[in-house]
């Protein structure tokens, strides 16, 4: 129903090119740059009409201003963070509906990386774009805000149906999961996604979108039993060398 398209800019960022065939419209989750997501788009003779903002940090809308100029297309972003988003034409929140052709996908706040970031969830298509706040075996830094809001956020993640494709906006998945190891070492799940990372990181591919499902069996953070047990472990992480 969406063709989603991987577009690997600067040292680990993903920006996600969604494409509606019904309709034929086309969007971008977090364009940190410019140029490579309008040469895909040109390439596959899409029209970029939107921009999917999820947080205000530069590696997300960096390229918004010279996409919008280029081909005219409307930014929907947080409105808690429309201050930090000059190019926004569109602020949403909690619960809003937005369209991709005949595709809605619905708000979801999820403050913590930043105090406004927001979540995009195509329920009907099973995939939610998570920007920087849930990563393979991993979740966003408490850059704006609290380990409880990050724990409920995750908690709140971790309900979706299992299927549910995660797209995160960054590679960060073998680092997180050697983190996650060391809290887990006698997880099979664990250990078993970890083998899989490792060989397909030697061969150069990508190990984004994840699960909800994986997630649920292998994400320490989304595994954690307790907010206490979270802050302690996402503490753990910011001093995490390997
Ligand atoms: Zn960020
Ligand atoms: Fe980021």
């Amino acid at each position: 129903m969406l063709d989603i398209v991987r577009i690997p800019v600067l040292s680990d960022n993903y920006v996600w090119l969604v494409h509606e065939p019904a309709c034929g419209e086309t969007m971008v989750v977090d364009p940190a740059v410019a140029a490579p997501v309008l040469a895909e788009a040109e390439a596959r003779g899409w029209r970029i009409g939107q921009i999917w903002n999820t947080h205000w940090h530069p590696d997300h809308t960096g390229g918004n201003q010279a996409i919008k100029a280029a081909t005219g297309c409307v930014v929907t972003a947080p409105a808690a963070e429309a201050a930090r988003i000059p190019t926004l034409d569109r602020a949403v929140g909690e619960g809003d509906i937005v369209r991709l052709g005949t595709v809605e996908a619905k708000v979801l706040e999820v403050p913590a990386h930043t105090a406004g970031h927001i979540a995009f969830h195509f329920a009907g298509e099973d995939v939610i774009f998570v920007g920087d706040t849930l990563f393979a075996m991993g979740c966003g830094r408490l850059f704006e805000g609290s380990a409880d809001q990050m724990y409920s956020n995750l908690q709140r993640l971790a309900q979706l149906p299992t299927q549910t494709e995660v797209y995160c906006a960054h590679e960060y998945t073998a680092s997180n999961g050697r983190f996650a190891l060391t809290v887990e070492p006698g997880n099979r799940a664990l250990v078993e996604r970890m083998t899989a990372v490792e060989a397909a990181r030697r061969a150069g591919q990508a190990t984004i979108p994840t699960t909800i499902g994986l997630e649920r069996d292998t994400n320490p953070f989304m595994r954690a039993s307790s907010v206490e047990t979270f802050a302690e472990r996402r503490l753990g992480k910011d001093n995490f060398r390997g």
